[in-house]
């Protein structure tokens, strides 16, 4: 136990790192993979559920939150932790993002934005200073600052000038955010796909002062190409004795590629998500269970995965159950998909420490290449 949060690095494989971030609620290995539980729920699965999968951090949603049932009510019952019941660490977004992803719903100002709420259509606004307020009220143990990201493609001008607002708004929130043991503040470096953007951006958050860094503004609409080409310098210009954290990121194979480039942190939707809709990540690639060729084979998902849905169940009963809308697919779904993404992450931080990444993604890239087995 210790009221600061750490970070310490184990290895370096190239530019990949692994390492632990040591929190007043234990500690995440990194390279993670952090689940989203958008209204302090992970969709379909019970916590101790996603703590089975390997994952040591959940990612909250401010904007949720904030809406239904308000953090003033989550303060008043305790906390984010205990009214989940997860007992892990918690990181909280601005809100930002997905204030900015409501368009004409939203107006912007240089002191902070005015949106009108998708549930009811009422007027709230976040600033720096509320989203610090909001997260604080969560008792997130990762916060993150208040900030703007436009939706690429986007003209130099316009990233330059919403870079340039979130590192005020950075200031802001840092000041907002106070002395508070025991929490993290991140900074968000913005810039688009401008590398010299980007620079200012890592050197005014830098000035400023952070206990980890995320790059932000990426997997907006840009493809892995650019995000690739973008994260060959972004973390570099980073602090190196921080983690970094790429938000909304991503698919297995930019997971793999970000990690690669000296990402440590990664979150996104995708894996839980994807489990409600019959899809499924597996080591040969996405896998539809819904497809008729599923109907009939006692074989299960993946036969390499513990998971439970793989360990119990046939690709034919996860097929029914998804064509029919059961419950249980998206439960089982979602296991496996968590459960898979953590193996990756594993299987990643034990290559890295080894000094054998490259073989592993030479591996990873092949097994994904085979696509799934053959039908019976
Ligand atoms: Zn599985």
């Amino acid at each position: 136990m210790t009221d600061r949060i750490s970070f310490h690095l184990d290895a370096t494989d190239g530019k990949a790192r692994t390492g632990k971030i040591q929190t007043t609620r234990g500690a995440i290995r990194t390279p993670a993979f952090m689940p989203v539980g958008t209204a302090a729920t992970v969709k379909g699965m019970m916590p101790e559920s996603v703590r089975a999968t390997g994952a040591d951090i959940l990612l909250g949603n401010t904007y949720h939150l904030m809406l239904r049932p308000t953090a003033e009510r989550i303060a008043r019952l305790g906390g984010l932790h205990g009214f989940m019941n997860w007992d892990g660490p918690i990181l909280t977004d601005s809100g930002g993002f997905q204030v900015m992803s409501l368009g004409a719903l939203r107006k912007l100002d240089e002191d902070g934005v005015t949106f009108k709420s998708h549930i009811d259509g009422s007027k709230h606004r976040l600033t720096p200073e509320r989203s610090m307020e909001i997260q604080a009220l969560l008792g997130s143990d990762i916060v993150m600052c208040f900030d703007e990201c436009p939706a690429l493609p986007a003209d130099r001008d316009r990233i330059a000038t919403s870079m340039e607002l979130s590192m005020r708004w950075a200031k802001r929130s840092k000041t907002a955010f106070g002395d508070r043991p025991g929490h993290a503040l991140f900074g968000i470096q913005q810039g688009g796909l401008e590398q010299d953007l980007r620079a200012q951006s890592a050197d005014a958050l830098r000035d400023i002062g952070f206990d980890g860094y995320a790059i932000g503004g990426l997997a907006v609409g840009e493809g892995q190409a650019a995000m690739f080409d973008c994260l060959d310098y972004a973390p570099d210009q980073l602090p190196v004795d921080r983690p970094r954290y790429l938000m909304g990121v991503g698919k297995p194979d930019d997971i793999v590629g970000a990690v690669a480039r000296g990402v440590d942190m990664m979150d996104c939707v995708l894996p839980s998500r994807s489990g409600r809709t019959g899809q499924a990540f597996t080591r040969r690639g996405v896998v539809n269970i819904r497809n008729a060729r599923h109907a009939d084979d006692p074989r299960p998902l993946d036969a390499e995965c513990a998971c439970p849905a793989c360990s119990s169940y046939s690709r034919a009963y996860l097929h029914h159950v998804s064509r029919s809308k059961e419950m249980i697919a998206g439960m089982l779904l979602t296991w496996h998909n968590l459960h898979y993404y953590q193996d990756l992450m594993a299987g990643m931080r034990g290559a890295i420490a080894a000094g054998t990444f490259d073989a592993w993604q030479a591996v990873f890239h092949a097994r994904r290449a085979e696509g799934d087995v053959e039908p019976i």
